[in-house]
């Protein structure tokens, strides 16, 4: 029979990759909560209207990257490709504005994307992000910065720099894009074919391009943040002054002006150099228009996500104090059932224990204490039966003794 691989651009993550990501998750939610955070989860798949509504038609996530198909009613699904949209769409549909408060949300998930797999990028890939609604101010826009950036901290992912833009809004950004338009028909030639076909659909992204000529030809085109109306143009000022008062150190980058459609007047991103060159690990900004898109209420909201497969690329070991493990063993086989006790009462007061069930000899049993990395092994023979002993052997330092059993919660607290 062939062997069955996982699909392209997925993976399996277990131990011990796996610490890093439990404790990747632990940190987020213990953190995030310091802000009122609240955790949300809402469905892998979704109507896929929900996000060529939310993220634009014109973009390269709606365009080349989704996972879309019918299911056996007919309908139009698409494996979620982020989850800003979804949080939109869950607070809508479950009344959440009117009822919730704050209005913050975490979440932690997989998304999926149709994208060329590579370190760090997957087609099944992970993310985590927060979403702030009803809150007009910059300095919430600044607070959710802050607590991005501070959480890199926290982890100590290094190198890390804050760039901040505006992308404009309803009232300033259509007359700016004329002026972009006009720019880049002027030297439509020398673009890529890719941004040649973006002049007229999203000119914006040219600013996204990776191609060298791309990059040199737009650095002279307007930016946005030069042609903010006066609310925007306000907005960016109050943010900045914000995040001097948070201590956050920033670079204006006119250059970002993220992948998704929704966005409106704060957009930021985070790097960091960890893996050599300057890496976006997180992103996100003002969505001030999205909830009205997806036929919601006028409510505002900003936020950011991060790419979880980067940050543990870049996460240190995790120095995590281990639990302490024992090894369970027994002389001879007839011995079974009292070890299977002694096990019993050690898992019931929520101590890591092992066992094996068919070693002939403790020799064997040691060399899995060894596999487990146990701390003490407890062995049962003839004579511990017979004294009410269990004889206990601390595996790093290499010691015996041997302890009572009506001892043994002391001896437990002590030592565990
Ligand atoms: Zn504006
Ligand atoms: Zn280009």
């Amino acid at each position: 029979m062939n062997k069955i691989a996982a699909p392209k651009g997925t993976g399996d993550i277990y131990f011990p990759e796996i610490g890093k990501w439990q404790y990747l998750e632990d940190k987020i939610r213990n953190y995030f909560s310091r802000f009122l955070y609240k955790e949300i989860r809402t469905p892998i798949f979704e109507h896929s209207e929900l996000f060529s509504r939310g993220i634009g038609s014109e973009t390269d996530v709606v365009q080349k990257e989704m996972y879309t198909f019918q299911d056996k009613a007919g309908r139009s699904l698409t494996l979620r490709p982020e989850n800003t949209a979804s949080v939109v769409r869950a607070a809508i549909e479950n009344n959440l504005f009117n009822e919730m408060f704050p209005l913050r949300f975490f979440y932690i998930g997989p998304m999926f994307r149709y994208e060329k797999p590579q370190k760090g990028r997957m087609r099944q890939f992970h993310q985590f992000g927060i979403e702030v609604f009803a809150d007009k101010s910059a300095r919430v826009d600044a607070e959710v910065i802050y607590a991005a950036f501070n959480f890199l901290k926290e982890i100590h992912l290094c190198g890390t720099e804050v760039e901040i833009s505006s992308v404009g809004c309803g009232q300033c950004r259509p007359g700016f894009l004329e002026k972009l338009k006009t720019a880049a028909k002027e030297q439509e030639k020398e673009l890529c074919g890719e941004c040649q076909r973006r002049i007229e659909t999203n000119p914006l992204r040219i600013f996204d391009c990776k191609n060298e000529s791309c990059i040199k030809i737009s650095a002279a085109f307007p930016k946005m943040i030069e042609h903010l109306c006066g609310e925007c143009d306000t907005h960016f000022a109050e943010l900045q002054t914000a995040l001097q008062v948070l201590k956050v150190e920033y670079k204006i980058n006119p250059r970002i002006v993220r992948g998704l459609d929704y966005y409106t007047k704060t957009a930021f991103e985070i790097t960091s150099n960890q893996l050599g060159a300057q890496n976006a690990v997180l992103g996100g900004g003002r969505y001030d228009n999205l909830s009205n898109e997806l036929g919601g209420p006028d409510i505002v909201g900003t936020g950011f996500a991060a790419g979880m497969e980067r940050i543990i690329l870049h996460l240190q070991d995790i120095d995590r104090k281990q639990r302490k493990t024992i090894l369970v063993a027994y002389q001879n086989p007839a011995l079974l059932d009292h070890a299977l006790r002694l096990c019993e009462t050690l898992w019931s007061s929520g101590i890591h224990a092992y066992m094996e069930y068919d070693a002939k000899n403790l020799k064997k049993q040691f060399k899995k204490g060894d596999r487990i990395s146990a701390d003490y092994t407890f062995i049962l023979g003839d004579e511990e039966l017979q004294h009410n002993t269990i004889s206990v052997k601390d595996m790093k330092a290499r010691e015996q003794i041997t302890i009572k059993q009506e001892d043994l919660e002391q001896w437990l607290k002590t030592n565990i």
